[in-house]
């Protein structure tokens, strides 16, 4: 039986030479690999700096601080997503809310979110920013968004863990041209790797030196920034209270070297989505949906269960793949059905459509390196699993 995973990294032989470089180098940390990689971010998302961090929840949560985000604040995000997007303003302590999706690109609705904004003015309950998710690799509308933003005055991040090598508009998303932050993750079911890492894009100056000191215990050694008088070369200040959010360079070397491979990447997986389209024609599925202003790094293949269509309900069309050696996965279940947001008082019926989705969505095998005989086998087990 095949073992097909739902997603994983493609490691070159230019890869290893560079990851090897830095281990027989000086430094394996705080070296010139960070920065060399934070450069070569900012360039592919023509952005003004990239901060360069050991995973995209750290990177999440610094943009949350370098905003300002605190207890009594209101963030509001999309319940479709990866926990971390709403952990993050938790851990600022102030309260997280969700704005039901889209139907057909699984990403947070304008018009769910404009509504609910014009109560909340009523209401004098305004969120301080909005962490927009780019579901699957697609990015959001982010202009309507944008133009939200201005008009209610909240700030705006982009969670594009998904989507590095997509573009909005044409143009490639981190640029933030329609928000303050952007983060990706560098996990290695993700676009590109570095084990474990991410960055946050921006083009705010003090945004970024905001980033930059928080990843690093909050010290500095620019004696503009300093309370003190320097009393000798040793000599730092803790300014704030920060954390140790640091990429190594071991890591930032494996991603500049995985950098330069991500539009051979990104095409691979446009052919596997559209070899997908040619497989699964006819099955009472819906396939994946892209929106003409984006152009999408599928990250994710996701697919509905046409459920009234279908004998076998969604659970046991799931069971039947994986018992099939195929590593099928759900993204996401709604975040706020989760016991500890249950706990703050979510309950089902908050999100509908987010929760349909749920019901119906499979995420099939997606990464550079599946191979014809594999998506074969996918497209065989699905047709089977469904009949
Ligand atoms: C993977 C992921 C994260 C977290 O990324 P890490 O780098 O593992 O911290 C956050 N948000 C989304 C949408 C993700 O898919």
């Amino acid at each position: 039986m095949p073992n097909i995973p739902y997603g994983r990294q493609h490691i070159s032989e230019d890869d290893i030479k560079a990851v090897t470089e830095v281990l027989k180098s000086d430094f394996l940390t705080q070296g010139p690999a960070v920065p060399a990689f934070e450069k070569a971010v900012a360039h592919h998302c023509q952005a003004e700096h990239a901060v360069a961090v050991n995973s995209a929840t750290s990177a999440l949560h610094l943009a949350c601080l370098a905003l300002g985000v605190s207890k009594g604040d209101r963030v509001w995000t999309t319940p479709i997503t990866f926990v971390a997007t709403a952990n993050c303003v938790r851990y600022c302590g102030a309260d997280v809310d969700f704005i039901d999706i889209e139907p057909n690109t699984f990403n947070i609705s304008a018009g769910q979110l404009e509504t609910k904004l014009k109560q909340a003015k009523i209401e004098n309950r305004l969120p301080k920013a909005v962490i927009v998710v780019h579901m699957c690799g697609q990015p959001c509308e982010m202009a309507g968004i944008n133009a939200l933003s201005n008009q209610y005055g909240f700030h705006v991040i982009e969670d594009a863990s998904h989507a590095i090598g997509s573009e909005y508009q044409g143009l490639p998303t981190g640029n933030c041209r329609y928000s303050d932050i952007t983060v990706f993750s560098f996990h290695p079911v993700k676009i590109i790797t570095t084990g474990e890492g991410g960055v946050a894009t921006t083009n705010n100056p003090e945004l970024a030196a905001r980033m930059r000191l928080l990843r690093s215990h909050g010290v500095t050694r620019d004696p503009a920034e300093m309370q003190g008088e320097p009393t000798g070369g040793w000599y730092y200040e803790q300014i704030e209270l920060g954390f140790n959010y640091r990429m190594t360079d071991i890591q930032a070397a494996l991603g500049s070297s995985q950098l330069k491979q991500l539009s051979g990447f990104i095409h691979k997986r446009h052919t596997i989505a559209e070899q997908y389209t040619e497989l699964l024609k006819g099955l009472p599925v819906e396939l994946p949906w892209t929106h003409p202003d984006t152009y999408s790094s599928f990250h994710l293949y996701v697919i509905r269960l046409k459920t009234d269509k279908i004998k076998n309900p969604h659970p046991t069309v799931f069971q039947n793949l994986r018992d099939n050696g195929i590593g099928v996965n759900l993204h996401y279940m709604p975040v706020y059905l989760q016991p500890y947001y249950r706990n703050l008082g979510f309950a089902e019926g908050y999100c509908p459509q987010a929760e349909q989705y749920s019901a119906t969505a499979i995420s099939l095998p997606m990464y550079p390196d599946l191979d014809a005989v594999s998506q074969q086998h996918v497209a065989d087990a699905l047709h089977k699993a469904i009949d």
